[in-house]
């Protein structure tokens, strides 16, 4: 563990005391977001020190240029970056003509508090400056969920030791960069400003891709309750920014309070000519409201949401405080209401894995939305991949693939690929196959089989034509080979026979066969339109066919594992824990070579087929592949330890359960990576809650039935979590005594718990 400053809490992320090394990390630690954007824990004065500033807008992207260092056929032309947003939260503050900067005052008293439960960030302070005046502060700051174009912050100083004239200059600002821009270039063309009557904007437009945002504020001065009649001078005026100055005296331990109002209007939903009119129209609701009102609803919009998704730990602070802390960011970064959006893997904390999707929606994510929201949410997260089939077909022709085949993109906002390492652009082709099972995923869950007709099944077309072209018949194996792939374990590349891909591909075949035969069964309108659309014939099914059944997994029959790839027994097997510990993480201490040339497995691969096709496996196989591959797995992706957690509680391994469980719940409130600074891991955040619900719990699916087979890691009293099945909500409460299980409303639910049917009864 690296960090550990964080305080125990279940309900907030707290810091105390004011570290200049830890700005980076508290800056993405502290994030707040309302699914429409998102910012990282930036101070609203300036700060001298070294800060990463970060400001998203939900699907505002730009088209980077690729650059790489030797340019290979196929490569995307560009990455899509999630854009740093201009500023709207600034606010320099100058305390008898010296500007305040905690780089340089002397700080005490520092708080820093991310009320999780109720949904906004706060900071207080005592500042000594340079000349001399003392102040404290307390800010808030929060953006609201119901009005999502608008934040609110309010800047509170009070003088300690002598009256103050204080200037606060706020201001709108859209010169910002990205840091990780690949040709330094400005991704921002400003278009517009303007100042009148307090309301004040900076408008510019993406290049390349044209989205037009208007950057807002509007500021109220009060001193106790007493709104100011201040009118601001204009500090600073340009099309990229406008700043205001709002000057007052305030005498000796008297408060002023700033409050700042701001956001975005974007084209994405409103008209271009009318962003303007729409910022205006989201100030006046919140000047009607007042700030304490808005803040109220925050905290109801906030209870509401907890309502349904809250997971509570007794007897483990640090455990709850992990668990709530996944399940905020979670819904900070993604809650359904859009069905053009996604959920990137650092939501809006930082500008790395800049596209937006990745596998790990399919993979990880899913199961948290389909069961903590209504079915729709998770619909329109399979419907985004549907919207976008045309693109993965296109994908799949750039790359000479023929037919309809369709490869869905590694990285995408929009569907194109955008993703240009060539060992993942080209080889981590496994991401297709998540698709698919995600499809799968969601019937099972929901039972909504309609999605298949309506949608799925032109996807799993396009899914099985890639596979079975991408599958090559090895005369020498007398099999189907898939070759020169990278499985979910990063560190092998080129690899022939990747157990996990060949396996989801075999899977994928025979899975789309299956529901063509019960589509024309059942559906078969639907049938004869998606085949004509697909020019799908049945000599063509029976060819996929046969690649399916005869498809290649490499196999010890010594070990009895399924290899994670062809020559895997070749390496030097010691295992991890025979690592010196200042050699880890292997990515950030060992050259590339050596990490290929290792048996150290980054995340869950063929342990991560065990967990899709649990089922088809026996216990006793699990068992033994566990033994095999954990000890070699690092988890350097924080995709793993959720996996890994869920497998040993299934193999009743519950002190190990447990610390991949805290690994995995705070794995950027302890920084197990070392890389907090760059932004958080939101996708794994909802692996986290599969560990809880389907690792303790030990939840699954079966015959369209909730099964559970829960079981509590020693060092909780208890825990409880909420599921909403097929519009049932079962809350479930497992302790050291028989485990409870009741539903809202009063339909009763047949769950099975340790294979006996019970029936789960409203609670009276
Ligand atoms: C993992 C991938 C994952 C990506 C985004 C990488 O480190 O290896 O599996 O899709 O991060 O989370």
């Amino acid at each position: 563990m690296n960090q550990d400053y964080i305080i125990p809490d279940e309900w907030s992320i707290i810091e105390e005391g004011f570290d200049k090394e830890r700005v980076m990390s508290s800056e993405s630690l502290f994030s707040i977001g309302n699914g429409a954007m998102g910012q990282r824990a930036n101070f609203e004065e300036t700060y001298s020190g070294e800060t990463f500033q970060g400001s998203y807008i939900a699907g505002v992207y730009y088209p980077d240029k690729t650059k790489v260092g030797w340019w290979k056929n196929g490569y995307p032309e560009y990455f899509a970056k999630v854009l740093n947003a201009p500023n709207w939260i600034g606010i320099d503050v100058e305390i008898n003509g010296e500007n305040l900067d905690l780089n340089k005052a002397e700080i005490s008293n520092f708080r820093r508090e991310l009320n999780m439960k109720e949904g906004w960030l706060g900071r207080s302070f005592r500042a000594k400056l340079q000349n001399g005046t003392e102040i404290e502060v307390n800010s808030i700051r929060f953006l609201s969920l119901d009005l999502d174009e608008l934040g609110a912050i309010k800047f509170e100083i009070k003088p300690l030791n002598q009256s103050a004239k204080i200037n606060f200059k706020p201001y709108v600002d859209s010169g910002v960069k990205n840091r990780d821009a690949n040709w330094e270039e400005i991704f921002w063309e400003p278009l517009d400003s303007g100042n009148e009557n307090g309301f004040a904007f900076v408008q510019a437009r993406t290049y390349k891709t044209g989205f037009n945002v208007v950057t807002y504020m509007k500021n109220a001065v009060f001193v106790g309750d007493k709104l100011q009649e201040i009118i601001p001078n204009v500090e600073e005026e340009s099309v990229t920014k406008i700043q205001l100055n709002y000057g007052l005296n305030v005498a000796e331990n008297q408060t002023v309070s700033f409050i700042k109002f701001g956001g975005y209007t974007v084209s994405t939903n409103h008209n271009e000519d009318e962003l303007i009119n729409a910022a205006k129209k989201a100030v006046n609701q919140a000047d009607e409201k007042g700030f304490d009102q808005l803040l109220n609803e925050q905290k109801e919009a906030w209870a509401k949401i907890w309502e349904m998704a809250d997971i509570t730990i007794e007897g483990d602070v640090k455990a709850q405080q992990g668990i709530r802390f996944n399940i905020f960011q979670l819904n900070q970064t993604y809650l359904g209401k859009d069905a053009r959006l996604n959920i990137g893997p650092k939501g809006f904390t930082g500008e790395k894995y800049g596209g937006s999707t990745y596998w790990d929606t399919e993979a990880y994510c899913l199961p948290f939305y389909m069961a903590t929201k209504n079915q729709e949410v998770a619909r329109n997260l399979l419907a985004y991949r549907y919207n976008h089939l045309k693109k993965a077909i296109e994908n799949a022709e750039k790359l000479g693939f023929k037919n309809g085949a369709a490869l869905y993109p590694m990285v995408t906002m929009n569907g194109e690929e955008c993703h240009n390492e060539w060992e993942i652009t080209f080889e981590e082709i496994h991401r297709n196959g998540a698709i698919a099972f995600a499809i799968f995923n969601y019937v099972r869950f929901t039972e909504d089989y309609n999605y298949i007709p309506e949608k799925g099944l032109e996807v799993l077309i396009g899914i099985a034509r890639f596979w079975y072209h991408r599958a090559n018949f090895s005369k020498e194996k007398n099999q189907y080979v898939i070759l020169g792939v990278t499985g979910p374990n990063e560190y092998e590349n080129n690899i022939n026979n990747n157990f996990y891909t060949n396996y989801l591909a075999k899977w994928c075949i025979d899975y789309t066969v299956e529901q063509i035969a019960k589509v024309e069964a059942n559906f078969n309108s639907d049938y004869v339109r998606i085949l004509n659309k697909a020019r799908l014939s049945k000599a063509e099914m029976g060819e996929w066919k046969k690649v399916a059944d005869n498809m290649y997994f490499p196999y010890s029959e010594e070990q009895s594992v399924y290899l994670q790839q062809d020559g895997f027994l070749d390496k030097d097997l010691t295992p991890v824990a025979e690592l010196d510990k200042s050699e880890r993480p292997l990515n950030q201490k060992w050259s590339w070579d050596r990490i290929l040339r290792s048996p150290y497995i980054k995340q869950a691969d063929t342990l991560q087929t065990f967990y899709f096709f649990e089922d088809h496996f026996s216990r006793e196989e699990l068992e033994k592949h566990f033994d095999f591959y954990e000890p070699l797995t690092v988890h350097e992706s924080s995709l793993s330890p959720c996996v890994h957690s869920i497998q040993a509680a299934k193999l009743g391994r519950m002190e190990q359960a447990y610390q991949f469980y805290l690994r995995t719940s705070r794995l950027d409130l302890d920084d197990y990576n070392k890389e907090v600074e760059e932004g958080l891991h939101i996708t794994s955040m909802a692996g986290t809650w599969m560990s809880i619900v389907e690792g303790f719990g030990g939840m699954r699916v079966h015959d369209g039935k909730l099964h559970f087979e829960p079981r509590i890691p020693e060092q909780w009293k208890s825990y409880s979590f909420k599921i909403n099945f097929r519009n049932h909500i079962l809350t479930v409460k497992v302790s050291h005594g028989d485990p409870e299980f009741s539903v809202d409303g009063n339909e009763s639910l047949e769950i099975i718990v340790n294979g006996k049917s019970v029936v789960a009864e409203p609670e009276i």
